[in-house]
């Protein structure tokens, strides 16, 4: 039988308008989501990223600011304006595109951002707070808590569950690894990561019920790796060719996963696409955070 194919497109647009509703009747508490990103150059792809995170947040109804600055910027400046919204009352989250130009230490930007407005959830504070788990934790990092929205919304039980990770990224590997192990709902599950250092990468996948792939290697994960009946989530995207638009007539990239995705349908009980699967629900969770961050400095959780 052909898996449930999970995805993420739907479920994203679903939480955007709970996240609405939300929203609306923060309102009429007179509590108002607030989200600036902060876009230092031009780089073509992180402009579509950034426009990307506005359009949601005006979409949903936030207080939402595209904050642009030139190439040139000093890096004194941008902890200087990092600094302004870290104090400004009406914003709950502050987002600095990356990558930085290259006179600018990173590291130094995002640590400066005030934990309780990391709505990234990639400040060390943060990374601890998870680590803890319980109330502790305060803003998952998106794509894992994204991926963690599509197992239990896919109705997977992961209580109990052998649960495998491919890559061991501080970005995807290592958080959602550390998610799945924590106490509580949407997770309690047996975790084994998997990596570049590990030998027999087949027959740990082969026992995990939820299998989530982030190895960003297209097909590493052969059908006969995946238990029958297992949740497959592939956060791989990959660029393997180019093909010309239907609807534009220009040139786009082809995408794929870390996961055969026609051969694994046939033998798992549900699995993510590649594209339309994890890749809609980072945006969504940053939303999400950033409601959370809103309600908490409001003291309404
Ligand atoms: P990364 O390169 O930082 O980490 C990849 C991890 O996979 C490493 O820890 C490595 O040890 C492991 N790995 C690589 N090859 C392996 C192999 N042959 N066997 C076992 N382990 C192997 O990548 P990342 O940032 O974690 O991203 C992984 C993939 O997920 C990429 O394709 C990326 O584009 C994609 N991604 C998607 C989203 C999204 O959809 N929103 C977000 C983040 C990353």
């Amino acid at each position: 039988m052909s898996a449930t194919i999970i995805s993420g497109k739907d479920i994203a647009a679903q939480i955007r308008e709970e996240l609405k509703k939300e929203v609306a009747e923060m309102k009429e508490k007179g509590v108002v989501p607030g989200l600036v990103t902060i876009l230092v150059g031009k780089n073509p792809a992180s402009i579509s990223y950034v426009t990307g995170k506005q359009k949601t947040a005006h979409e949903i109804g936030f207080n939402s600011i595209q904050d642009d600055q030139p190439d040139d910027l000093a890096e004194a400046d941008l902890l200087k304006l990092v600094e302004k919204y870290n104090k400004d009352t009406k914003i709950h989250g502050i987002l600095v595109q990356l990558p930085l130009p290259k006179h600018i230490d990173e590291k130094k930007v995002l640590n400066a951002i005030d934990p309780d407005k990391d709505v990234d959830g990639f400040h060390p504070v943060n990374v601890g707070r998870l680590m803890i788990g319980g109330n502790e934790a305060k803003f998952l990092p998106c794509t894992p808590a994204g991926i963690q929205e599509l197992i239990v919304r896919a109705g997977f039980e992961t209580a109990g569950a052998e649960v495998v990770v491919v890559g061991r990224s501080n970005i995807v590997g290592k958080p959602i690894a550390n998610i799945m192990l924590q106490k509580g709902k949407g997770a309690n599950a047996t975790v084994t990561i998997v990596h570049t250092g590990t030998k027999n990468l087949e027959e740990h996948c082969k026992r995990a019920d939820i299998l989530i792939v982030a190895a960003g290697v297209p097909g590493l994960v052969k059908p006969e790796w995946i238990k029958p009946g297992a949740c497959v989530i592939d956060v791989g995207v990959n660029r393997v060719g180019e093909k010309k638009s239907e609807k534009t007539g220009k040139m786009v990239a082809i995408l794929r996963g870390d996961v055969d995705f026609d051969a694994a349908k046939e033998i798992a009980g549900a699995i993510t696409p590649v594209p339309g699967g994890v890749g809609p629900m980072t945006i969504t969770m940053l939303m999400k955070n950033t409601v959370k961050s809103a309600k908490i400095h409001a003291g309404m959780v």
